[in-house]
């Protein structure tokens, strides 16, 4: 039996450098991590994800929530990494210069205190409650 594939599990890999999707028998890719194939309900293998894809759409958002207040406004884009789509916050680029079709990386940001590196947030007590997110960036 395969381990339960949580999104959790899913991030840190991601974040690790390591991120995977999920294909069943007939090569259906799908993410986020579930239990069976969503579309023909075969059992589920973790496959490597590709380290780069193609932005395939994006959104421009202009309203803050206070988690990327540092970004506004920030875009959200649909990244196609060929057998999945991988929705996330798109980083490092000008909303105006961001192209359907670009080739970006994948990441995780958010609740990187196990790194080390989360400074200032301030009331950040007890364990992972920080959403984390998926990043992309530039290649
Ligand atoms: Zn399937």
């Amino acid at each position: 039996m395969a381990r339960d594939a949580g999104y959790d599990d899913f991030l840190d890999a991601l974040a690790d450098g390591t991120g995977y999707y999920l294909a069943c028998e007939n090569d259906h890719g799908s993410l986020p991590p579930r239990r069976v194939c969503p579309r023909c309900g075969g059992d589920l293998r973790e496959e490597p994800l590709p380290e780069t894809g193609d932005v395939a759409s994006y959104t421009e958002v202009h309203v803050a929530t206070p988690s990327f207040v540092d970004d506004a406004p920030y875009v959200t884009a649909v990244v196609d990494f060929g057998p999945v789509n991988l929705t996330g916050i798109l980083r490092g680029v000008d909303a105006d210069d961001v192209e359907t079709g670009m080739t970006v990386t994948v990441g995780v940001d958010g609740g990187a205190s196990a790194e080390g590196e989360a400074g200032g947030d301030g009331g950040e007590t007890g364990d992972a409650e920080t959403e984390r997110s998926v990043v992309f960036e530039p290649r």
